[in-house]
């Protein structure tokens, strides 16, 4: 079924593969920085701030050179990029700088009677030296944003951007030094065997960003040394549309945002699942929007890598299911067309594998009930999107479908409202971040418990006096 093209008009030349070269000092940066950490100058608000003050700046000033390395690391255009990278990083900072005093302060706490005198409160303590692990889908947000969770927590840290956006590592290592402390921020490169290398060092958490399967991996590494982990994973988040949503709106938002980074983004829309009685309306609308979108640019989307390309182009080739539209491929270029697959079987590859490409599968359901059981067979979504004009039906559905996140009339939006915890659950993923949780996720929530000398009730301690036993008894 897949056909070849020839190169379509403005196609991005993939880049020839960078080599990373070892950073100096990697196999001693825990060390390094556990010293850096030991002098308590990450700690105060002023160090903090200075660091969210120096990401700001960072990408008002490098926004051109991060398009540029983005540009030949994934084929993206400089607006994408703005709205992939620079919006949600920009909006973390924000809130954290906005947010920070309130954040670190101590939270008061009741005490149980028999406590007092007293009091009670919980210290959000710096963790000590943390890792964040990204990847290569969007390489800038996400090693920037986890990281202002973790200088707002006032942790010292190592960042290990992926190596397959190879350029995107060379200028965040090359140019995070001169925006933040470069001694208690350090970025190392490099691959799979790299990251374990770091692993082994043991860190106080490491945020991983990745794959399901690297995931297990990240999590045997970190055993070795009690390292705490998040893990932001992917998986197949599903769309269900509902016979009273409007369905070209529906169209528009869930094409809008699979098209973004040629739908290689962990909360796209992976697959449609509608009622059967607007499905011929509904692969309309997404025929009809498809082609407003895609005025005026190349037929087909650039992928990172070629493995990642003949993936797809492997899905394309052997499911079951028609192509609508698209389904074309091209070697030379790694491109793919934007394709909307109408009734793949569920086993097909591309119903069973997280898709993370311009391919758009859509199924009939009889009504929701069925959505939800389908949904509900596989392994918790990281996102779930329902579109219907009915709030308890939405309400309904949410609540019966366990996911990471769930959106309402819109798909991934949720990713960018820095108030809400960003995470996944069970196969998508571990632990939150984003805004407050990320500063959480980063901190250790220390209780303390403050108490006077005197007075020292005697009656309290052995050898106890029948009364001072019922007495216990009753207030305990
Ligand atoms: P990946 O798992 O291949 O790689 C991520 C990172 O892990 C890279 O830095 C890589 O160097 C490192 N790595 C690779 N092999 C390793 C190993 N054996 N041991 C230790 N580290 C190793 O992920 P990717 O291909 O860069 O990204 C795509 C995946 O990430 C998709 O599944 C996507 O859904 C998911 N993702 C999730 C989120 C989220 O927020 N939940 C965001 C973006 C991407």
């Amino acid at each position: 079924m897949t056909r070849a093209t020839t190169p379509s008009k403005r196609q991005t030349k993939p880049a020839a593969a960078v080599a990373i070269s070892p950073t100096p000092g990697a196999d001693t940066v825990v060390a390094d920085l556990r010293a850096v950490y030991a002098t308590r100058r990450t700690r105060p608000l002023a160090w903090r701030l200075a660091q969210l003050d120096g990401l700001d700046r960072l990408l008002a000033e490098q926004e051109p050179a991060i398009a540029e390395a983005m540009a030949a690391d994934l084929g993206r255009n400089a607006y994408d990029t703005w709205f992939g990278e620079i919006v949600g990083t920009k909006a973390e900072i924000d809130i954290a700088r906005k947010n920070l005093k309130r954040w670190v302060r101590p939270q008061r706490r009741s005490l149980p009677l028999i406590q007092l005198p007293g009091s009670a409160r919980v210290e959000f303590e710096p963790l000590g030296t943390v890792l964040i692990i990204g990847p290569w889908n969007y390489p800038v947000f996400l090693t920037l944003s986890p990281l202002v969770g973790a200088v707002a927590a006032g942790n010292t840290v190592v960042i290990k951007p992926s190596e397959l956006a190879p350029k995107t590592s060379e200028l965040l290592a090359r140019i995070l030094p001169q925006y933040v402390d470069g001694e208690a921020i350090r970025v190392v490169e490099g691959d799979g065997a790299g990251t374990q290398a770091l692993l082994a060092q043991g860190f106080d958490h490491a945020l991983f960003t990745g794959g399901t399967e690297i995931g297990k991996k990240i999590m045997e590494g970190a055993a070795k040394t009690l390292t705490p982990v998040t893990l932001e994973l992917g998986g197949k988040s599903p769309v269900v549309i509902l016979s009273d949503a409007d369905l070209e709106v529906a169209a528009r938002r869930i094409l809008w945002v699979k098209l973004l980074n040629s739908g290689q983004t962990c909360i796209a829309p992976d697959y449609i699942l509608v009622e059967n009685s607007v499905k011929p309306a509904f692969i309309d609308a997404l025929r009809k929007v498809l082609a407003e979108l895609r005025a005026g640019e190349p037929d087909a989307q650039r992928i990172v890598n070629q493995r990642q390309f003949a993936r797809l182009a492997g899905y394309l080739e052997s499911t079951s299911g028609s192509v609508v539209t698209g389904g074309c491929t091209d070697a030379a270029s790694i491109s793919i067309e934007p394709t909307i697959i109408d009734e793949p079987a569920p086993t097909d590859a591309v119903m069973t594998e997280e898709i993370f490409g311009p391919i758009l599968p859509v199924l009939g359901v009889a009504n929701a009930e069925a959505a939800v059981a389908f949904v509900n067979s596989r392994p918790k979504p990281l996102a779930f999107y329902v579109f219907t004009r009915s709030r308890a039906t939405a309400d309904r559905l949410i609540r019966d479908v366990p996911s990471g996140g769930a959106v309402v009339n819109h798909v991934a939006m949720h990713c960018l409202v820095p108030s809400l915890p960003f995470g996944g659950v069970g196969a998508s993923g571990m632990g939150t971040y984003h805004g407050r949780w990320g500063f959480e996720t980063f901190s250790h929530r220390k209780a303390v418990l403050t108490k006077t000398q005197k007075p020292d009730l005697r009656l309290q301690y052995p050898p106890y006096s029948e009364f001072a036993k019922k007495l216990l008894r009753r207030v305990l």
